[in-house]
């Protein structure tokens, strides 16, 4: 089968439905993307793009347009805290290309997403905004992807959902000028007993993308955009070492959200409509890899629907990615307690075997990446 002359409606204009309509678009359909939203947009500030997502970006023709907005680390580091203490270091730049022969990469939201319409619109691809798609039964295509993120209404509509869990956990968003803080070129995260704070650099370095999680019991909105005082924020992270006071000191503006436990879907189609991205595998952020699965979603449903029928194509995807997905799901929401260990000898031994790893056997901590980000669903046939 092709996908010449095929119509596609894509709901939802975010990395999974940009990067499904572009690869859509580039084998030969006819995609349309109805977007709520009247702007692309500023939603989420930070993003890092593990090698895995990369090879996406590469197989979409759009590496050279990313490269240019792209922020390459030098390494992950995990520091204590309360001390400032490094933990443990993975290194990254050139490290991540020899070993997992692309780069890892961080940007500002913003400019991914305009990276992907950019290459949505050369594709040919009609992006619609301001249109909130309440149902698909008025959709007239022959495939429907709803790619309506994390609050889908798609799913609720054609799959019978279990209610989210809330997990206990809150994050803070934002971003503060790199000139107001000492910061490394790299992915810092402070850990501390119930609280753990990831800063990284992006936009030239010119400012410093922050998310901070905190374990409390007052529940929160699972919506990304909340706005929430920088002195909550500084409220829940007081007591913490003095890098981290700092950091926060700069903080103006801030969005709170709640994180919640998904289940994991039975399946991801029903008919001719089928789910991508946060839409079919909700995760939690603890291990970055939300857009990169939904990159590599988009890829692999545009192929295997350019390869078989159109029942075929999508039971194709849902087989190849879901297994994949859903372990990323599991470990990201493992990753939550590795963070947070309290404090006194448990935390302590497991931050001396940590450096002791880092130190002795580097490739040791690398290595538990390589399921990961060796990944390449474009070399997959
Ligand atoms: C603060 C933060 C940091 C993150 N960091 C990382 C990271 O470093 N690396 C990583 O890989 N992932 C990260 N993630 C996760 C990542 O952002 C998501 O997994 C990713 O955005 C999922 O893409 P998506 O296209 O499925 O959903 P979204 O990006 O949420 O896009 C959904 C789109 O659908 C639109 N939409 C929703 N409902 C409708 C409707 N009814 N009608 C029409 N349009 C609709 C929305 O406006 C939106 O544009 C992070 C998330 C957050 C919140």
């Amino acid at each position: 089968m092709s996908l010449v002359d095929k119509e596609i409606t894509v709901v939802g204009g975010g990395i999974a439905g940009l990067a499904s309509a572009t690869a859509l678009a580039q084998r030969g359909a006819a995609v349309t993307v109805l977007e709520q939203a009247v702007e692309l947009g500023e939603v989420g500030a930070g993003l890092q793009i593990s090698p895995n997502g990369v090879a996406v970006l590469e197989a979409l023709d759009l590496r050279e347009a990313a490269a240019k907005v792209a922020n390459a680390p030098d390494a992950v580091v995990l520091r204590d805290m309360d001390s400032g203490r490094e933990v443990a270091q993975l290194p990254m730049g050139t490290t991540a290309v020899d070993r997992w022969g692309r780069p890892f990469w961080q940007f500002h939201r913003a400019d991914l997403l305009a990276v992907l319409a950019n290459g949505a619109r050369e594709a040919g691809v009609d992006i619609r905004l301001g249109q909130p798609i309440v149902s698909v039964k008025n959709i007239n295509a022959d495939v429907v992807i709803a790619a309506d993120g994390i609050r889908s209404n798609i799913r609720t509509e054609i799959l019978d959902g279990q209610p989210a869990q809330f997990t206990g956990q809150v994050a803070w968003r934002g971003i503060i000028p790199a000139d107001e803080v000492r910061i490394a070129n790299a992915a810092t995260v402070y850990m501390g007993p119930r609280r753990h704070l990831v800063t990284y650099p992006i936009r030239g370095r010119s400012v410093v993308n922050f998310v901070a999680v905190e374990e409390r019991s007052e529940w929160a909105d699972e919506d990304w955009n909340v706005p929430d005082s920088a002195e909550n924020l500084r409220h829940a992270f007081s007591g913490a070492g003095r890098d981290v006071q700092a950091i926060l000191e700069a903080v103006e503006e801030t969005f709170l959200w709640g994180l919640f436990n998904h289940p994991y879907l039975s399946e991801w189609t029903k008919g001719n409509v089928v789910l991508v991205g946060d839409a079919c595998h909700p995760m939690l952020p603890f291990l970055a890899q939300g857009a990169v699965m939904a990159l590599e979603g988009a890829w692999v449903l545009a192929r295997e629907l350019d390869k078989f029928s159109i029942a075929e194509g999508l039971a194709a995807y849902e087989r190849i990615c879901k297994p994949r997905a859903t372990k990323v799901q599991k470990t990201a929401a493992s990753n939550s307690t590795a963070y947070h260990l309290r404090t006194g000898p448990v935390r302590g031994a497991a931050h001396l075997g940590l450096s002791a790893i880092s130190t002795i056997a580097p490739t040791a901590l690398l290595g538990k990446f390589d399921w990961l980000y060796g990944g390449d669903v474009t070399r997959d046939s």
